[in-house]
């Protein structure tokens, strides 16, 4: 039985304060339930004061990128290691806004997962297709090439400490959702490519949902059966909109 993920993306919002309270807000609410992991992922400034916020809690913390990387002359990225070393658990890579507004490629994501991995962080590997794409009927196409890409050079093995995320790129920050029908059909098309690799990784891989997700249409998604819980941009920034997501996800567990 596959636990619920739900993962906030703050993306490149917040400030301490603005944290602080948000931090406050989502442990006072959280789900008193096993079937649900929250993660949050603060701006990097922000990592280390969020995690002494959560030690001791349920909540998971996680960086929205990273360098592949070890250490060196790499001005302004930051290491594996140094998001293990200030108590981060998980890192997304490949998400949309890094593969398009910073020209990451599937190489690149690749490297990172792997780089991640080594450190001891989960990589959230992030794979989606864009409206032009996807009314091509590219988009299985695109989601493939995005997780051979990793598959590839990592191995199908190293999936048991990854998640995948699946989000269309016309979804994020649009309010445009996947009806739970259309992701499903790509989450279940996800976890077919793994299983013709690895059966026992595809039924036990998470695989989460992205792409303006509320607590209106969370339990619609997350009641199909290959979707296991959302990657959440803008309404995770609200802890009352997050929680309104990660019960959701814990009435269905
Ligand atoms: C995201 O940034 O990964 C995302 C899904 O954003 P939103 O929920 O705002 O669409």
């Amino acid at each position: 039985m596959r636990k619920f993920i739900v993962a906030g993306n703050w993306k490149m919002n917040g400030s301490l304060a603005a944290n602080d309270a948000l931090i406050a807000g989502i442990l006072a609410g959280m789900p008193d339930s096993e079937n649900v992991d929250l993660l949050i992922c603060p701006p990097m400034p922000y990592l280390a004061t969020a995690a002494d916020k959560i030690a001791g809690s349920r909540l998971k913390l996680g960086a929205q990128t990273v360098s592949e990387h070890e250490s060196g002359a790499y001005t302004g990225e930051t290491a594996p290691s140094m998001l293990r070393d200030v108590g981060c658990e998980f890192v997304l890579v490949g998400h949309s806004e890094r593969r398009a507004l910073y020209g990451e490629s599937a190489q690149a994501v690749a490297a990172k997962y792997v780089a991640a991995q080594s450190a001891g962080l989960i990589p959230v590997l992030c794979v989606g297709e864009s409206l032009e794409e996807r009314e091509s009927g590219k988009t299985e196409q695109v989601v493939d090439e995005q997780l051979n890409a990793v598959l590839d050079s990592a191995g199908v093995a190293t999936l048991a400490n990854a998640v995948i995320a699946y989000e269309p790129v016309w979804a994020i920050g649009t309010g445009k959702t996947a009806s739970p029908e259309q992701a499903q059909d790509v989450h279940e098309h996800i976890r077919r490519v793994v299983g013709e690799l690895d059966e026992t990784m595809a039924s036990a891989v998470q695989i989460l949902y992205g792409g303006s997700v509320k607590g209106d249409n969370a339990a619609g998604l997350f009641g199909k059966p290959d979707i296991d819980g959302g990657l959440i941009g803008g309404a995770s920034l609200k802890s009352e909109d997050f929680l309104a997501i990660a019960n959701a996800a814990a009435a269905l567990g």
